[in-house]
């Protein structure tokens, strides 16, 4: 194919194999990190991380036993670590012990976040700052000290940033300025690492699901508001968290070996309206 050459690209002998579409998913030998990873999102992941062949390690606050738990069960290799990721020192403790025990780090699946639904009259400056301090603060955190690591030894990583479709719509009918704002910020963060650390054959993007049942957004809500929520989603329900599995996996895997500086939206169309 002259047209390649004359480009630059050299083929690889891989991508000539038939089994390359096949295993061009597959994470076997990767060390995956998932942030708040003990429950929702997160456990879904590292579970969907783990079938496709990576060792998980998860990162929360209060532990991630049953996630460890469900993915042994499952022939996986897993362990929990507990850290705020907006405390820079648990962090990097965190992170070298995960050296110490596990070799590397492949991929940061950077998932931990909350949020807090009030009038922006209502929301005091200290609850912004809480919202903020953790969906973008502490991914900034965690993707600069696993971008560190990668940097220093070589590795080809991936990193994925959890978004929202909130940080490019404005959700109706609750109000949640500080989580949108965080997300908004989490999906240039994630162009900014993209275009910065490409000459180190990092990829950073960024996933942007809609309304996912998960304990934060079907625990913490009232009926009233799911029930507004469900007719303003073109495909009339939320997304399941298994849904994610897929996309993420691309994200991660050579699959998107050209993908990088993205924000993958996966919200039914929501945001198309
Ligand atoms: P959950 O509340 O179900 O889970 C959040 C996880 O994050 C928990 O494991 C929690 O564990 C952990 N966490 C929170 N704060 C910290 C912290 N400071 N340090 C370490 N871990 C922390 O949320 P979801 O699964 O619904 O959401 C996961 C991510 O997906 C979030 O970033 C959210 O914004 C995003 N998202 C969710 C959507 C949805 O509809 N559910 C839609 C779009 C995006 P612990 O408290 O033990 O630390």
């Amino acid at each position: 194919m002259q047209y390649q050459e004359k480009a630059g690209l050299i083929k690889t002998k891989k991508e000539d194999e038939s089994m390359y579409l096949q295993d061009i998913f597959g994470l076997d030998g990767k060390v995956a990190v998932v942030t708040g990873g003990g429950r929702g999102i997160g456990q879904v992941i590292a579970c969907g991380l783990a079938k496709a062949g990576a060792e998980v390690v998860v990162i929360s606050r209060s532990g991630a036993e049953e996630t460890v738990r469900m993915i042994e069960k499952d022939g996986g290799k897993s362990y929990d670590l507990r850290a705020d990721v907006t405390d820079e020192p648990q962090v990097e403790q965190a992170l070298a012990s995960i050296l110490e025990r596990s070799g590397t780090i492949d991929i940061l699946f950077n998932n931990a976040g909350i949020c807090m639904h009030q009038s922006t009259m209502e929301a005091t400056v200290e609850e912004f700052r809480q919202v903020v301090d953790t969906n973008l603060t502490g991914e900034f955190i965690m993707a600069r000290a696993v971008g560190r690591i990668m940097i220093e030894r070589g590795i080809k990583g991936s990193i994925i940033n959890m978004a929202s479709m909130s940080g490019t719509i404005v959700n109706i009918p609750q109000w949640q300025c500080s989580y949108n704002a965080s997300k908004a910020g989490v999906i240039h963060l994630t162009k900014s690492l993209a275009v910065e650390w490409a000459q180190y054959g990092i990829r950073v993007n960024s996933l942007s699901p809609g309304y996912i049942a998960t304990p934060m957004s079907v625990d913490l809500s009232p009926q009233e508001l799911i029930d507004a929520w469900i007719p303003l989603m073109p495909l009339g329900r939320m997304g399941k968290p298994e849904e994610l599995i897929p996309p993420v996996l691309y994200l991660a895997s050579d699959a998107s070996g050209y993908t990088t500086g993205s924000d993958l939206i996966v919200d039914g169309a929501y945001s198309c309206q």
